[in-house]
């Protein structure tokens, strides 16, 4: 029932975009993820499990596993060309097919590069992420200039390739040696969020929903409490967590759970309280201010994404209560 609900929010969601210019709050710019210059860098973490960090952070990490029997590959990026440094990195150290390629959500940066892979690589999604690749593909790319900073030619080869398999909450993955876990905690930064976990090594894939070390949640669907709840089920379910690589940003540590659910539980408290107060929006965006434990450290890459993040976050809660 719970889902079903969920469903029907999500798909009048995938009709609307940040991107949207009177949606958004003043400063709010969408984060650079225009590829252009960035590459990959190959970091081993084991001998078969390696993180594809972006040399130009906001731009998109990825990652990818070498099991006995074949690869996996964690994000497709933005277009072909970027697929195409994933699939020489893997190249470069195995020859074995790459039987499987995992998007943790559905936005463009993560799956515009999914047609790039050889056509017996089976793309596994979240079932919403699955609805969210659906629109028609001329739509998506328009829909999605903002953070390639309206720069077309990103988008000109892409073509639409959709997921094979999909789950709902969990997959496992067995490589031979080596197994992969696919999670959805719940809705986050988008209403599929997926986790790639791999126990041996205590590591996972996050995706948008941690962003990196330093970084704070990006309420883009709203609910801060579903958020919440989503990263509490994350914590308690894998207890042996570590190392975190994000889908943007620096890697971090299991350490980001006590900042992201410290932040939201802040918000969602002082956007009550404003509403209960009956604050405006243009109130609300003037007194909540970002507290100074969550301050974004100054070396963190995308500044200016950052600066409006958290009127981004204020006004969404903030709407979503009005609504409700
Ligand atoms: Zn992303």
């Amino acid at each position: 029932m719970r889902h079903k609900l969920y469903l029907i929010i999500f798909m009048t969601f995938i009709s609307l975009n940040y991107s949207h210019a009177q949606s958004l709050p003043p400063g709010f710019v969408p984060p650079a993820l225009n590829p252009k210059g960035a590459t990959l860098k190959i970091e081993p973490l084991s001998e078969n499990v390696y993180a594809l960090m972006s040399s130009k952070p906001p731009v998109d990490n990825a990652g990818f596993i070498v099991g006995e029997e074949g690869v996996l590959v964690i994000d497709a990026h933005i277009n072909g060309m970027m697929a195409q440094q994933i699939i020489d990195a893997v190249r470069s150290v195995t020859n074995k097919p790459i039987l499987y390629l995992v998007n943790t959500n559905g936005h463009a940066d993560h799956t515009f590069g999914n047609y790039a892979f050889p056509k017996e690589t089976k793309i596994i999604t979240q079932k919403f992420t699955k609805i969210m690749m659906s629109p028609d593909m001329d739509e998506r790319k328009s829909s999605n200039l903002g953070m390639i900073a309206g720069d077309r030619s990103v988008y000109k080869e892409v073509r639409k390739r959709m997921p094979d398999l999909t789950f709902n909450n969990y997959m496992e993955i067995d490589l031979g040696d080596i197994t992969v876990e696919l999670h959805h905690f719940g809705g986050g930064n988008t209403f599929g969020d997926t986790v790639v976990y791999v126990p041996s090594l205590k590591t996972a894939w996050t995706g948008n929903l941690i962003l990196g070390e330093g970084s704070l949640p990006f309420l883009l669907i709203g609910n801060a409490k579903q958020y919440i709840e989503t990263l509490n089920s994350f914590q308690k379910s894998l207890v042996d967590l570590e190392m975190i690589i994000p889908g943007h940003g620096l890697k971090t540590t299991s350490d980001i759970f006590d900042r992201y659910i410290d932040y939201l539980e802040t918000l969602e408290r002082a956007v009550t309280d404003a509403h209960n107060n009956n604050l405006t929006l243009e109130q609300s965006l003037n007194n909540i201010s970002l507290e100074e434990r969550f301050t974004i450290p100054v070396n963190l890459s995308s500044t200016n994404f950052y600066k409006g993040l958290h009127p981004f976050n204020v006004q969404k809660i903030y709407l979503e209560k009005k609504t409700n």
